[in-house]
């Protein structure tokens, strides 16, 4: 295929899956296709799917379905799909969806230049290439990445997989049991982001705390690997996310407490507090074990940022127990916080189990909880008016005006800080004193730009 062949790329999901997406660009431009951002100038689109939850798969089948549509115009000349959705359906999206070219499993994702140029083994029938596998040895290497978040921050991926057992979680039978990447080739890519511009390095996995505690074992684990990672070069943030509560060890806080570039900030998804629930769905912790742990944290880390995600209507939630949770955040108030419908999963263990939650309760007990937590993060957000902090710049908005995170802020998910009268470039620190709040997000003004 000539070297103009066009390429557009749609990367769906969560950030272990932008990964994947920016891995494939890599690749894809290194074999010399043309990437473009705008699927109507391309000859051949790329979705890399979600599997995750049902309207994830639903949002995936649609693109397909519109991209399907399009060469059915001759506006595209192939479709590739990629991704979660393709693992877990294997083949039968083939079946479900007619005109799709190429399929390619989260284990295949290095075969991509394959399914782009159109040179894989043909199954019989619809014709499509299939690169699937229900298995890959090692966690794929991720170097080498035409990166699609801005350039001065990036996602480091330091496992694939899960053993954990949460009753309502598909991505175990998507991504497969745990695996680590050995603490060298992190700390090589780690070098290679900051070479490529990357001053804030975002830990991921589906469970970054138990690194170097599964079948690849590697000595300090996730403690030993930030300390590491704490002496990398041109690195100025390190910032822990996906953390599982039962495995966020005391040598882990130390690390996070005495490593200069980790940020005072932990993701540790909880998903319910009520020990019933938690029982049910699967949690290796109970609420007992899960306040010592938030105690703990903040004892040995002052001001720092814990942001949760909760699960509201879970499958025989009782209204005790949703109150109970009501009753949590009041009382632990964190700064950062989601929450999200249960989802029947039906291939799920938690999908199989009586009294499920109808919609519209679900609805409801998502919105008491969001609007408890709106309550306590505008009264955080208040107590920060005055204080001085560093801000990361992300990108300029209007002439004078720049949006930025200070280390309590992740990219993508959590509230910004807009600074007034602020002429950095993103990727620059700026200190600033906080004026004010616009709901969420924080309003200041620099107070010296590094
Ligand atoms: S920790 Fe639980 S929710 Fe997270 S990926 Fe593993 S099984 Fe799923």
């Amino acid at each position: 295929m000539e070297d103009s062949t066009r390429v557009a790329f749609v990367s769906l999901g969560c950030a272990k899956n932008t990964v994947d997406s920016e891995k494939m660009l890599g690749q894809l431009a290194e074999a010399g296709c043309l990437i473009t951002a705008d699927v109507s100038d391309a000859d051949i689109v790329v979705i890399n799917t979600c599997g995750f939850l049902q309207a994830a798969r639903l949002e995936a089948d649609g693109l397909i379905r519109e991209a399907v549509e399009a060469k059915a115009r001759g506006h595209l000349k192939r479709i590739v799909v990629a991704g979660c959705l393709v693992q877990r359906d294997k083949e039968q999206i083939l079946d479900r969806i007619e005109g799709i070219d190429a399929i390619v499993g989260v284990n295949n994702r290095d075969d991509i230049v394959r399914a782009v140029l159109g040179s894989g083994q043909r199954e019989p029938g619809p014709g499509a290439d299939i690169f699937l596998c229900d298995y890959h040895p090692f966690t794929q290497l991720d170097t080498a990445r035409l990166r699609i978040t801005p350039r001065h921050y990036a996602y480091l991926r330091i496992s694939e997989g899960c053993d954990q057992k949460c009753t309502f979680c598909t991505i175990p039978a998507i991504r497969g049991r745990m695996h680590c990447k050995p603490p060298g080739v992190i700390l090589d890519e780690a070098r290679e982001l900051a070479s490529d511009g990357a001053v804030e390095i975002n830990l991921i996995g589906q469970d970054t705390t138990s690194y170097g505690l599964g079948a690849d074992v590697f000595d300090g684990g996730l403690a030993g690997l930030l300390r590491r990672l704490d002496r990398v070069d041109g690195i100025e943030w390190i910032r822990l996310m996906y953390a599982y509560p039962s495995v966020l060890s005391d040598e882990i806080v130390d690390a996070i407490a005495e490593c200069e570039k980790v940020c005072n900030y932990i993701d540790l998804p909880l998903q319910h507090i009520s020990d019933r629930v938690l029982k049910a769905m699967g949690r290796r912790i109970d609420r007992a074990a899960t306040e010592r742990l938030l105690r703990r944290i903040r004892e040995r880390l002052p001001d720092v940022t814990v942001r949760t995600t909760l699960i509201a209507g879970f499958p025989g939630e009782t209204d005790e127990d949703f109150k109970e949770l009501k009753e949590f955040i009041r009382e632990y108030r964190f700064a950062a916080l989601g929450v999200f419908p249960y989802s029947m999963e039906p291939d799920t263990p938690a999908g199989r189990m009586d009294k499920q939650i109808p919609e519209g309760v679900k609805q409801q007990r998502v919105e008491e909880l969001m609007l408890a937590q709106q309550e306590i993060a505008f009264e955080l957000a208040q107590q920060q008016v005055s204080k001085r902090f560093e801000v990361l710049v992300d990108e300029k908005v209007g002439k004078d005006m720049a949006r930025g995170r200070h280390e309590g802020q992740a990219p993508d998910v959590d509230s910004a800080t807009y600074i007034e009268g602020c002429r950095a470039r993103p990727g620059q620190f700026v200190r600033v004193q906080c004026v004010g709040r616009e709901e969420y997000d924080l309003v200041a003004k620099p107070a010296r730009v590094r």
